[in-house]
């Protein structure tokens, strides 16, 4: 018996809540006075307030606004739980919408709106369980807390950051969940539910290639930055990093049951580069970036007067590293790469985020399993590592178990899902809103009772 089963009306409030909360726009474009989310900070109190529970609200910079619900544990030996939901979303261009992406409409059973299914869908749903568990009388042993987070959509700094910096006592946790995965995956042992355990670091950097000024009418023999920038460029995107088979990705083949055939070359770092060109796009593009450190040349500065020769040029690369990996080891590729041209190109780090990741056998990885089991029978629970970054990675780094999960209807498709994360008509089943209510309320039961 599930939560909704008991209460159809759970399913009405997580319909409700989603839509008021995507018609709130905190939309976070990367700028202090932007995300505004004491909109929905305010609405999620009170939401929560008609219930006997610990409200809290965290204020970083105004307007920028946190809220924390707390159900205290009657055992303080008993591990705590953080659902973590993220309350802002990434701008939308109503132009290239079919319907209005901060209207929150439901049309023929699917809620339409920017956050639909990045997160607020499960920021909503964890709301709803949480009243619902107090409403119910649930007094667990282990503590329960409830995170609507601000910022998640531009670095964290003040939401995720912030907190664990300033506000550690408020989120301290034994075990976190939050966005994403849950999307049911059709594979031959059966259907494959991926938990993100793990997600890939980031290394920004800005490339200052040397050369030595000049006249433009007498290029012969001069030593030209741009020229130079444009070999380093090419050297970039000829270099091919060691391919790595890091234990997520290799727990997530394996479970998907396909053939030998298929899943051997996957796994061996010799036949990985021939299997993966003959992969759908998408799909080598994942799997590419889930195995290999990757270098994407992105911006490029140079030069400013037609008739002189350049002598700096300033290229900005991207670059995502596997989890282990520090910035000693990205410059250490990176010279690799260059060769000889390595003297001439000074490495000035802009941002540097390393990968993060949980250990997969853990107590809430089995909880997950087992609660999945009464939404999909039958079904597996997969690790998967994610190329992309959450506010996950502020708890990893304090040692803190934390995983991107949720659950999704089988109308959900995986490539459909992928498209609408900060894309176009973004939108969510009504169905995928019980089953993660309902899913919520399964593992606070199973995890902390
Ligand atoms: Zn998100």
């Amino acid at each position: 018996m599930t939560a909704s089963d008991d209460r159809p009306e759970l399913v009405h409030e997580s319909t409700e809540l989603l839509q008021e909360l995507i018609r709130n726009a905190c939309v976070n474009d990367g700028s202090v006075a932007s995300g505004q989310e004491v909109r929905s900070t305010d609405l999620l109190r009170t939401y929560l307030e008609d219930v006997p529970i610990d409200l809290e609200v965290y204020e970083s910079e105004p307007g920028r606004r946190s809220l924390v619900a707390r159900v205290e544990g009657t055992d303080p030996t008993a591990p705590t739980l953080l659902l973590m939901g993220h309350t802002d979303v990434v701008p939308a261009n109503p132009d290239t919408w079919q319907r209005d992406p901060f209207g929150g409409e439901l049309v023929d059973g699917e809620v339409w709106g920017r956050g639909a299914v990045d997160m607020l869908n499960l920021t909503a749903t964890m709301a709803v369980a949480t009243k619902d568990l107090v409403a119910t009388g649930f007094r667990p042993k282990g503590t329960l807390i409830y995170l609507a987070v601000a910022d998640e959509e531009a670095l964290g700094q003040y939401g995720a950051d912030h907190l664990v910096r300033h506000e550690r006592d408020a989120v301290q946790a034994d075990y976190v969940i939050t966005e994403s995965g849950g999307i049911p995956i059709p594979a031959p042992s059966g259907l494959c539910l991926p938990v993100i355990v793990g997600e890939k670091g980031a290394f920004w950097s800005t490339l200052r290639v040397r050369g030595a000024a000049g006249h433009g009418s007498q290029p012969y023999r001069t030593d030209n930055a741009l020229v130079k920038a444009a070999e380093v460029v090419r050297r970039i995107d000829q270099y091919r990093p060691q391919t790595q088979i890091h234990d997520v990705f290799r727990r997530f083949i394996e479970s998907m049951g396909y053939p030998e055939e298929i899943s051997e070359p996957l796994l061996s770092p010799e036949k990985l580069g021939g299997t993966l060109e003959a992969l759908p796009i998408g799909m080598a593009r994942q799997f590419h970036a889930c195995t290999h450190t990757t270098f994407a040349p992105n911006v490029i500065h140079g030069g400013d007067k037609i008739n002189t020769i350049p002598d700096v040029v300033d290229l900005q690369l991207d670059v995502r590293t596997l989890p282990g990996q520090t910035s000693e080891d990205v410059r250490e590729m990176l010279a690799e790469a260059l060769g000889d041209l390595a003297d001439d190109v000074e490495v000035i780090p802009m941002a540097d985020d390393p990968s993060t990741a949980s250990p997969v056998d853990t107590p809430l990885w089995d909880s997950l399993s087992r609660v999945t089991q009464s939404f999909y029978p039958g079904s597996t629970n997969v690790p998967y590592l994610t190329v992309g970054a959450t506010d996950a990675r502020f708890f990893r780094q304090l040692g803190v178990t934390a995983y991107g999960f949720g659950l999704f209807s089988e109308h959900m498709r995986f490539e459909d899902y992928g498209s609408m994360f900060h894309g176009d008509d973004e939108r969510v089943d009504v169905d995928s809103l019980r089953l993660s209510t309902d899913l919520w309320h399964a593992v606070a039961h199973d995890l902390l009772d």
